[in-house]
């Protein structure tokens, strides 16, 4: 028997707590991104931010196209990182940076994207200087 086990009232408050917890990693997210577009770095299309079970990665961006034919870019965040825990937190923000980044130096031309991916990796050189970047105006010290 844990802790909350034993008392419903006990397991009410945690629950409410992780709920307001959640919200509040969500909101840091949603400003983060908020923060970098203030600061010059747009994307070129709108960003949209989920939370799901991902089995490979603890973050993904993709690019994608809504019922309208419009393109945004879709970062998806591990839901587990909405554990309540400042680790947790910590995690979805420094994540979110790293996706953030592909997002910002995604080349709108799909044959230009695809070769920049061929000849620097996924991983090139804008994306690690908008990595870190990112990392500076959004990361406090
Ligand atoms: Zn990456």
């Amino acid at each position: 028997m844990g802790k909350y086990g034993k008392n419903k009232r006990n397991v009410r408050l945690k629950k409410k707590w992780l709920k307001r917890r959640r919200k509040e990693v969500k909101n840091t997210i949603d400003y983060m991104l908020a923060e970098a577009e203030i600061s010059g770095l747009i994307p070129w299309a709108p960003v949209k931010i989920e939370y799901d079970k991902l089995d490979q990665y603890r973050g993904t961006a993709e690019l994608k196209i809504d019922s309208d034919g419009k393109e945004y870019f879709l970062i998806t965040l591990e839901i587990d990182l909405l554990d309540g825990s400042a680790h947790g937190e910590n995690l979805a923000c420094l994540i979110f940076c790293h996706e953030l980044a592909h997002v910002l130096t995604w080349h709108p031309n799909k044959k230009t994207e695809r070769g920049l991916a061929k000849y620097h990796g996924i991983h090139g050189p804008d994306f690690m200087y908008m990595q870190g970047t990112l990392l500076n105006i959004l990361i406090e010290p």
